[in-house]
């Protein structure tokens, strides 16, 4: 093993293996991913997997796009499926302003070459006939975009970089980091690796991992919960696959699962998760799951989706989400340390992870980012934050949920 690399990524979710993919794609094959556990055993593994293409952010929808298309481009090259249901999306439009909104961003989504429909509420029922469209203005349709194995999809990009030459290093926490002239050095039990370049895509635990250096970066972790049903009969009657709901009056999206439904709820009264620190032997774990709070969410849900109501609730996942004051990732370098590059604070990181990493290693490689998208840039929110400050930017943002961000 190559101990000696110009590039340690540090992590081993969806977003590290992504970074590792990129970089040797691009030519980086000397880089090591380091993983305290399994890949995938932080968030990613018990993650929905949806990867849609709508987006508020005009910039982010690149990386939603990029996400897809990386995924895919792994399996082909691993030979590791990634399970890509292309079941398309609907944003219901829950008032007249956010329909205008929708209208505003086709535009942005023909400039990309992806499919983008304004579809009324009675297509919008043909499309998906559990949705009760009573309510609704319509909606957006994306009908490429669905979701993927989280599980897979890490794998697949793994795979794929270890034939391009990259290593993956499982079960090897990194302890400490610090820089020794012109290189890092990464403290682990098994021995220590040098490296030019590191990558921090270690999610909630970048906070703590970060400090000795004088970092105080804004990222903690929220409880999220997604619920799973039993089979409902008009679903397994279906000769296609329903697409994807996503709602703001319900502050939740939700899909097909085999012959079921996975909704994922963004409560407005979110909990965090560890404010004390990351415990040291957290596993592959859930979080105790506490239905009370998504009550008044389900109640709506049920409205909307009636079906959801009928089906019994088969499995409730309640599982740590990394989240940032803005609710955006933080992608790239850090100042004044030369060589230290972040990837980490990402919240739909299955459905950004992908073309994140894409961003980010043409930017390592090539000097400049793949294009404009200074709203995730590492060091937009300095070192001075409180904790008090950014807890309370966090419940704002995770229940905000599905409002756009100017529309409100
Ligand atoms: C219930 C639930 C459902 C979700 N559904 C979706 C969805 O449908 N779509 C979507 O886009 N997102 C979803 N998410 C969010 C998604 O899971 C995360 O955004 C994504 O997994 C983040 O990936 P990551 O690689 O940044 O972090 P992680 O997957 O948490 O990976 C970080 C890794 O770093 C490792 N690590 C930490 N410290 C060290 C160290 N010192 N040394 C070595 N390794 C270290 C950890 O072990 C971990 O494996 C969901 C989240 C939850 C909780």
């Amino acid at each position: 093993m190559n101990t000696d690399v110009r590039v340690a990524v540090v992590g081993g979710g969806i977003v590290g293996a992504s970074v590792l993919y990129w970089l040797a794609k691009m030519g980086w094959g000397d880089a090591i991913l380091l993983e305290r556990r399994e890949l995938t055993s932080g968030s990613t593994w018990h993650a929905a997997g949806n990867t849609t293409y709508f987006g508020p952010y005009p910039a982010m929808t690149r990386l939603f796009a990029g996400s897809i298309r990386t995924y895919l481009q792994a399996e082909n090259d691993s030979g590791h499926s990634i399970s890509f249901h292309q079941t398309g999306g609907l944003r219901l439009a829950a008032t007249m302003r956010e329909l205008e909104f929708f209208h505003l961003y086709k535009e942005r989504y023909d400039e990309l070459d992806i499919p983008f429909y304004i579809r009324s509420p009675a297509e919008t029922k043909q499309l998906n006939p559990l949705i009760d469209t009573s309510r609704i203005f319509g909606a957006a349709h994306t009908p490429t975009d669905g979701h993927v194995d989280p599980t897979g999809a890490t794998n697949a990009l793994a795979k794929a970089a270890r034939i391009l030459g990259a290593q993956v290093e499982r079960f090897r926490p990194v302890d400490a980091l610090y820089q020794n002239k012109d290189h890092w050095v990464l403290e682990t039990e098994k021995g220590n690796i040098s490296a030019q370049n590191v990558v921090i895509a270690a999610s909630f635990w970048a906070r703590e991992l970060m400090a000795p250096l004088g970092l105080n970066l804004p990222l903690f972790a929220t409880q999220h919960h997604e619920l799973i049903t039993e089979e409902i009969p008009r679903i397994k009657e279906m000769d296609r696959n329903l697409p994807a709901m996503r709602d703001s009056y319900v502050s939740c999206s939700v899909r097909q699962e085999g012959n079921g439904l996975l909704a994922g709820i963004y409560e407005s009264e979110p909990e965090f998760w560890s404010l004390e620190g990351i415990p040291k032997d957290f596993k592959e774990e859930l979080l105790p799951p506490n239905i009370d709070r998504l009550a008044s969410h389900l109640e709506r849900l049920c409205e909307r989706m009636p079906a959801f109501a009928e089906a019994g609730i088969k499995l409730v996942n309640n599982g740590p989400m990394c989240w940032t004051p803005d609710g955006l990732p933080m992608l790239g370098p850090m100042p004044n340390q030369n060589g230290l590059w972040m990837a980490s604070g990402f919240n739909v990181g299955i459905g950004t992870g992908g073309g994140a990493g894409e961003f980010l290693a043409h930017w390592m490689i090539q000097g400049q980012p793949l294009f404009d998208l200074s709203s995730v840039h590492a060091d937009r929110f300095g070192n001075d934050m409180t904790t008090e400050y950014a807890l309370n930017s966090i419940r704002k943002v995770y229940a905000r949920g599905y409002q756009l961000p100017n529309s409100i």
